[in-house]
């Protein structure tokens, strides 16, 4: 399955009646929501005691995806294009892989 396969399938379980603003705002809060999820997972393990919950976890970042591939969906913008543009950036701001000193002296976009 590509990227682009993944959100046409997550998007046969958008709910039809949101209008496009519903589906933007909708994606955004879901990309929280599901990011506070998935770091709630890592809190139990770190502060907690709990065993890492792997399974737990990999389900959550599936979660994020369907709520990525919503916001993009809003945007008219495919996963591909979203993934595509972070890669060329990332490839301006580290061109030779990772450095901390870019990091710290990086400019915002
Ligand atoms: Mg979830």
């Amino acid at each position: 399955m590509t990227i682009n396969e993944y959100q046409k399938l997550a998007m046969t379980t958008l709910n039809p009646k949101l209008d496009k603003k519903d589906v933007l705002i909708n994606g955004v809060m879901g990309l929280c929501g599901e990011s506070g999820e998935a770091i709630d997972i890592v809190k139990k393990h770190l502060a907690q005691g709990h065993e890492l919950d792997r399974e737990h976890l990999i389900k959550e970042l599936g979660d994020v995806a369907w709520y990525l591939a919503e916001t993009a969906t809003a945007l008219d913008v495919t996963l591909e294009e979203v993934l595509s543009q972070n890669i060329e950036k990332l490839k301006k701001r580290y061109p030779q892989g990772f450095e901390v000193e870019k990091s710290v002296g990086r400019q915002e976009e």
